[in-house]
């Protein structure tokens, strides 16, 4: 059976008593080790209770290099209260100037794909896998995702949607915790701890292959049906 976290720490401690610096590591990184599984669960973001409040809490985020090069951390806009949260992939060059997801040419177009469904941005809360900006647009690296990663599964949890649209496949294979092709992902409906998540294209990938518009316009159209099948359910009769 598989330690677990604080048995490991707790281990791990016990190990810097009897055997200080003779260990093969150095003492004083075990430490550190040691101390990191309860910092973790110390650190004051998970305690914000709203957006706002967790955003200021990690402005100055260094927990990966890309604090280094980044213009701003860019959290996420839009309706805190929105049935629907939309995650894309990382923020780009316009986004990282202004701070806001989406605000380039995939930004138009993510537009009009959610007008296309009779929805606006301001109805909807869009955010990104990573909060900084990969240099030079760059795919996310698996460290980078998992360090930010916690970020994102707060906001969700905060958000609470009904439902989840995932842009792009780093988004779904974060979330959905896959290697599997976005081909494969879209066209059906998964689950993320109890909320219906969907699957389709990233409108910057939209704008280098048209030819996947169709899918993705099947891909939102049966987000809409869902959608409107809950609203149904939670008016009151
Ligand atoms: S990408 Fe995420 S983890 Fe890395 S510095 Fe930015 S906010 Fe922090």
């Amino acid at each position: 059976m598989k330690p677990s976290q604080p048995d490991l720490a707790a281990f791990i401690r016990e190990q810097i008593e009897i055997y200080g610096d003779e260990l093969a590591l150095p003492a004083r990184d075990l430490r550190l080790e040691a101390g990191a599984f309860s910092q973790e669960s110390e650190e004051p973001w998970r305690k914000c209770a709203s957006l706002q409040a967790f955003v200021a809490e990690i402005a100055a985020c260094d927990r990966c290099l890309l604090s280094k090069s980044r213009n701003n951390l860019v959290f996420g806009s839009g309706n805190e209260n929105a049935h629907i949260v939309l995650v894309g992939e990382a923020p780009g060059a316009r986004e990282d100037q202004m701070g806001k997801p989406f605000v380039g040419d995939a930004g138009l177009l993510l537009d009009k794909i959610l007008a296309a469904i009779q929805l606006q941005r301001e109805q909807v809360y869009i955010c990104n896998v990573l909060k900084c900006r990969p240099p030079g647009n760059r795919d996310p690296l698996p460290a980078e995702i998992s360090q930010c990663l916690p970020y994102l599964e707060h906001q969700l949890h905060l958000i609470k949607p009904a439902f989840i649209l995932c842009l792009g496949r780093h988004a779904a294979q974060t979330l959905l915790h896959t290697q599997a092709a976005l081909s494969s992902l879209r066209g059906r409906v998964h689950d993320w701890q109890g909320i219906p998540l969907l699957v389709t294209y990233h409108p910057a990938a939209l704008i280098r292959y048209p030819q996947f518009k169709r899918e993705t316009w099947e891909d939102v159209q049966r987000l809409r049906q869902l959608y409107d099948q809950f609203l149904q359910n939670i008016q009151p009769s």
